[in-house]
């Protein structure tokens, strides 16, 4: 028998998965045959269809600059805090909406280096060599600005940060470590609370990335004593492209968390007009300008949603998904090789594979509505968005990869 032959069957596994219903939840495309990118832009919910209108009747248009009264102006925090709660094991008070992933990561970082204090013998910034562009290049120019040194870790291609890789970089001239929660290419999902006790042991500082975390592992940076923490809203939050991101600050450090952009709406007093910036007390201290209404609605629904389903129920099915995928690649397209984790403990909520043809069959499959995501050089990334994603929808998915890459 062949190996295709001990394949599950995707109805069979569809029946079985407790979360199926909310799949029907999401808008269809009109092409869609198969999605499996949510890990790079979430699929819209029905509700956000229908309430993205609305609220521009009703509050926007119906409000007008009352609605700052009625909540805007605190939406930011009590997102925060839901986000925190039901995905990052975050008590209330240290989570904000904010900014894009990107200017957060500078925001925390910057500040991460205010923090070390007065002529501290501190000088170094640790990064993995392929974290994120995004974070790479935020680092590089901290250290350039502030005469600072990178330190790199190498991580193996389907793997990501550990305790003892971290161990051979991180050092007492460490200022802080930026890793990556769930690796964006090889879904490397690191002993978060291992690494943290690593590079806080040097007296470091950890951020963490968790863009492709939130909402696909569950969290509990609070547990772990996490310092700083960021992610991204528009992948498995499904806040639409351009949805404002998320930042965590441990409770103990906020009072020292200097703001490098500070604005009036940071400001302990934002309507007094004062001179000077006095920042305010808590969190909200990281808010630069004005909050992004609009682009908060998509993520609350989205967050309503993994409240009712819960991230133990969301990593199981997560599980049981990129299981199925790995099956399928193996089966249907063996000379393909995969660049994640076998060992499901440590696997985030998608895959990656390595073949040659991947640019051309991802071209060819995204005018065909099978959307998976090209990675250079020769990587296929298949994102299997807990909620949004069924089982027959991999299999028409891998089945369509396995024959544009063949061809
Ligand atoms: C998606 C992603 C980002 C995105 O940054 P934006 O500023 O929101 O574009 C940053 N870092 C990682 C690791 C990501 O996966």
């Amino acid at each position: 028998m062949t190996a295709a032959a001990h394949l599950p069957d995707p109805a069979a596994l569809d029946a079985a998965d407790l979360l199926a219903a909310v799949v029907d939840r999401f808008e269809p495309g009109d092409d869609l045959v198969a999605y499996l990118d949510g890990n790079s832009l979430g699929r819209p919910l029905r509700a956000t269809v229908e309430a993205l209108p609305e609220f521009v009747r009703t509050q926007w248009a119906g409000r007008l600059i009352r609605g700052w009264d009625d909540g805007w102006l605190t939406l930011a925090e009590r997102l925060g805090d839901r986000i925190g709660a039901a995905c990052l094991g975050a008590a209330s008070g240290q989570t904000i909406v904010a900014d894009s992933t990107t200017v957060l990561i500078f925001k925390l970082l910057r500040a991460a280096i205010a923090m070390r204090g007065e002529g501290a013998a501190r000088d170094e910034l640790v990064i993995a060599r392929d974290e994120f562009p995004t974070d790479r290049f935020i680092v590089e120019r901290l250290a350039d600005d502030h005469g600072l040194t990178v330190r790199w870790l190498d991580v193996p291609h389907d793997g990501g940060v550990t305790p003892e890789l971290a161990a051979e970089v991180v050092s007492e001239r460490t200022i802080a470590a930026l890793l990556g929660g769930v690796a964006y290419r090889s879904a490397w999902w690191a002993d978060m609370a291992a690494v943290t006790g690593v590079v806080q042991a040097h007296g470091a500082l950890v951020i963490w990335d968790c863009s492709h975390a939130v909402g696909s592992v569950p969290l509990e940076l609070d547990a772990w004593g996490v310092d700083m923490a960021v992610g991204c809203s528009y992948k498995y939050l499904n806040g639409g492209p351009g949805a404002p991101a998320w930042a965590y600050v441990a409770a103990r450090h906020q009072a020292q968390l200097r703001n490098p952009i500070p604005g009036w709406l940071g400001a302990a007093e934002p309507f007094s007009m004062t001179a000077g910036f006095e920042p305010a007390p808590g969190i909200r201290r990281l808010v630069s300008g004005t909050p992004p209404i609009l682009g908060m609605q998509p993520i609350a629904h989205m967050v309503g949603e993994i409240e009712a389903a819960g991230m133990p129920a969301i990593r199981a099915k997560s599980g049981a998904l990129t299981e199925y995928a790995i099956a399928l690649v193996d089966a249907l397209i063996p000379d393909a090789v995969l660049a994640s984790p076998r060992d499901a403990a440590r696997r985030g909520g998608h895959i990656t594979i390595d073949h040659p043809n991947a640019r051309r069959a991802v071209e060819r499959l995204w005018g065909e509505g099978v959307i998976p995501d090209f990675r250079h050089p020769s990587g296929v990334r298949i994102g299997l968005s807990p909620l949004s994603t069924s089982f027959a929808e991999v299999e028409r998915g891998i089945r369509a990869l396995a024959a544009a890459l063949a061809d």
